[in-house]
C-alpha cells in the first residue's frame, strides 16, 4: 500500500525548491490512489533556476573532464544503492511492472551514467593540424552553455537521464522539467546528484505544467539548448517557441514502428519478439512494434501465434514480480487507447484478441491485437502509445519496404528474416533512426536512440548525444611571427 508524501516543487542549485504554481497531486495509475503532493513550480520560477544554471556552468564547463568524469561516476555508485527506492518510485507514478522498472529502467538509466563518465573524458577535437603553411588549426569542443530540458512520463527516469548526462558530460548545466505527473524519480536523481557531488546548480529540475514551466523554457532567451522528448504535436511548438530566441533545439518525438517478418523468418521468433515489442512498458513506447507488417504465407499462423501469446500475458499488479505489464499512465490517456480501438472495429478491423475493458480501479487495458486492419485507417497510421498491435500483410518485398516507409514517423524499425541479403536491404531502405534485424527493442548505452521525419532529429544515448551540448570552435594560430608579417601577405584562402 502506498503512503501519501510530500516532495519539493523542484531542485534548485543543490536543495528541495518551492514552487510559486498550483497544488498537485500525483496518482498512482494502477490503483488511484495519491502517491505524493507538490506545489508546482510556475513559469516565473525559470528565470531564477536558469540563473543558477549559468553560474554553476561557468566551473563546471571549466572542471577538466578527468574531475567532471569522477563525479558522474560517485553519482552511478549512488543510483545503484538507490536503486530500490528508484525503482518503488518509478512504478508508484508510472503504474509499469516492478520487473521493468528493476530490470530495464534502473539499471539501464545507471549503465548510461557510468558510459556518461566514461565518454567525459574522450570530447575528441579532430583534424588540428596546419592546413595553410602559416597557420596551426586547432579544434575546441565547448559545452553549449545552459540547458533546458523537457520530459515525458512514460520513462520518468530513463528519459532524465538521457537528456542530463550528455549534457553533464559536456560541460554544460542543465534546467529540466519532467511531465507533473511523473516527476518523483527526476527529482530523486538530482538530488542524488547534489549527494554524489556535483556542484550546486548544474543540475536543476521544476516540475511544472508543460504550458506554464514547459513553455517558459522553451521560449527562454537564457537557455543555449532546448531538448525535448515527447509527442510530435508539442515537440513542434517547443521548436517555434526556441525559434523566436534562434535557440538550438532537439527533438525526440513520436513514432509507429513497422515490424516487418518476410516469408523467410523464423516465426516462433518473430512471434515472441512482436508480443515484446508491443507490450513494452504497456506499449507506452516510441519505439514500440506497433505496424506488424507480415508475408501472406506466415499470416495466419503468426496472427494465431500472437494471440496466443498475448492471451498469456499477466497484467495486473504492478508490485508483484510475476506481472508482466502493469497499468497505462491514466484514465484519460486509457480512454483514448480504447476508443482508437473502437473505432479500429468499427471501421472492419477484426479485434482478435483484447480490446475489452476491464472493470476495476486503475488505468488497465489488455494486450490487444487488432488484424486485416487498413492502410489508411487511424489505427494504421497514428501512435496508439498503448498496448495495441496492428497485423496487415503485403506482396513482395518491394510492397513490405513501401508500407514500412509509408508513414510519417522515421525512429524504430525492425525486419525479421533468415535471408542477409533481404536483412541489408530492409537495414539500407526503412527510413527511421534504428532498424533492427530479427529483433525489437533492445537498446544499449554506446549506440545512438533518435528519429528522422516527425520523430524529430537529434540523437540521445552514445558519444554521439555529446554533439548535441559541444559546440565546435576553430582556433587558427599564426605559426610565422604576427610581427614580420606585412598586410598583403594575409592568407585569405587555402593555398592548396
Ligand atoms: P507530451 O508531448 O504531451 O509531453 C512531453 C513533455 O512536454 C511533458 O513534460 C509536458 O508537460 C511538456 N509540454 C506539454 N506542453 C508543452 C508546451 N506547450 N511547451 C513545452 N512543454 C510542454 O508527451 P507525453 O504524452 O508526455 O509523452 C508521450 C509522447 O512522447 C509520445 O508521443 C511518445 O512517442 C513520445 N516519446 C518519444 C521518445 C523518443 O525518444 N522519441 C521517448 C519517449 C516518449
Amino acid at each position: 500500500m502506498s503512503t501519501i508524501t510530500t516532495v519539493p516543487s523542484g531542485w534548485v542549485d543543490g536543495a528541495p525548491s518551492s514552487g510559486s504554481g498550483l497544488d498537485h497531486t500525483v496518482i498512482d495509475p494502477a490503483t488511484d490512489a495519491p502517491v505524493a503532493n507538490l506545489v508546482l513550480a510556475s513559469g516565473s520560477d525559470v528565470t531564477s533556476a536558469v540563473a543558477h544554471a549559468a553560474r554553476a556552468q561557468h566551473d563546471w564547463g571549466g572542471a577538466t573532464p578527468a574531475e567532471r568524469s569522477a563525479v558522474l561516476h560517485a553519482f552511478a555508485r549512488l543510483l545503484d544503492a538507490n536503486a530500490d527506492l528508484l525503482a518503488s518510485e518509478e512504478v508508484s507514478h508510472t503504474g509499469k511492472a516492478i520487473r521493468l522498472a528493476t530490470e530495464f529502467d534502473v539499471p539501464g538509466s545507471i549503465d548510461n551514467v557510468d558510459f556518461f563518465a566514461g565518454v567525459a573524458r574522450n570530447l575528441d577535437g579532430k583534424a588540428s593540424a596546419e592546413y595553410s603553411g602559416e597557420h596551426t588549426s586547432s579544434i575546441r569542443r565547448e559545452p553549449v552553455g545552459v540547458v533546458g530540458s523537457i520530459t515525458p512520463w512514460n520513462y520518468p527516469l530513463q528519459m532524465a537521464v538521457w537528456k542530463v548526462l550528455p549534457a553533464l558530460a559536456a560541460g554544460c548545466s542543465v534546467v529540466l522539467k519532467p511531465a507533473e505527473i511523473t516527476p518523483l524519480t527526476t527529482l530523486t536523481l538530482a538530488r542524488l546528484a547534489t549527494e554524489a557531488g556535483l556542484p550546486d546548480g548544474v543540475f536543476n529540475v521544476l516540475v511544472g505544467t508543460g504550458a506554464d514551466v514547459g513553455a517558459a523554457i522553451a521560449g527562454h532567451p537564457d537557455i543555449d539548448i532546448v531538448t525535448f522528448t515527447g509527442s510530435t504535436a508539442v515537440g513542434r511548438m517547443v521548436m517555434s517557441q526556441a525559434a523566436a530566441n534562434g535557440t538550438r533545439v532537439q527533438l525526440e518525438l513520436g513514432g509507429k514502428a513497422p515490424f516487418v517478418v518476410f516469408d523467410d523468418a523464423d516465426l516462433d521468433a518473430a512471434i515472441q519478439g512482436a508480443v515484446a515489442g508491443a507490450l513494452i512498458n504497456a506499449g507506452q513506447d516510441c519505439t514500440a512494434a506497433t505496424r506488424a507488417i507480415v508475408a501472406p504465407s506466415l499470416y495466419d499462423d503468426f496472427v494465431a501465434g500472437v494471440a496466443d501469446v498475448m492471451s498469456s500475458v499477466r497484467v495486473g499488479d504492478p508490485r508483484d514480480p510475476d506481472t508482466d505489464m502493469g497499468s497505462l499512465i491514466s484514465h484519460a490517456h486509457r480512454d483514448k487507447v480504447a476508443a482508437m480501438v473502437e473505432r479500429a472495429r468499427a471501421a472492419g478491423a477484426r479485434v482478435v484478441t483484447g480490446g475489452v475493458l476491464p472493470d476495476g480501479p486503475g488505468s488497465f487495458y489488455p494486450p490487444t491485437l487488432i488484424a486485416d486492419v487498413a492502410e489508411d485507417s487511424e489505427i494504421y497510421r497514428d501512435e496508439v502509445f498503448g498496448p495495441v498491435l496492428t497485423v496487415s500483410t503485403f506482396t513482395d518485398d518491394d510492397d513490405a519496404l513501401r508500407r514500412a516507409n509509408d508513414t510519417v514517423y522515421g525512429l524504430a524499425a525492425s525486419a525479421w528474416t533468415r535471408d542477409v541479403y533481404r536483412a541489408q536491404r530492409a537495414s539500407r531502405e526503412i527510413k527511421a533512426g534504428c532498424v533492427w534485424i530479427n529483433d525489437h527493442i533492445p537498446i544499449i548505452s554506446e549506440m545512438p536512440h533518435g528519429g528522422v521525419g516527425a520523430s524529430g532529429f537529434g540523437k540521445d544515448m552514445s558519444a554521439y548525444s555529446l554533439d548535441e551540448y559541444l559546440t565546435v570552435k576553430h582556433v587558427m594560430s599564426d605559426i610565422t611571427g604576427v610581427a614580420r608579417k606585412p598586410w598583403h601577405r594575409t592568407v585569405f584562402t587555402n593555398p592548396g
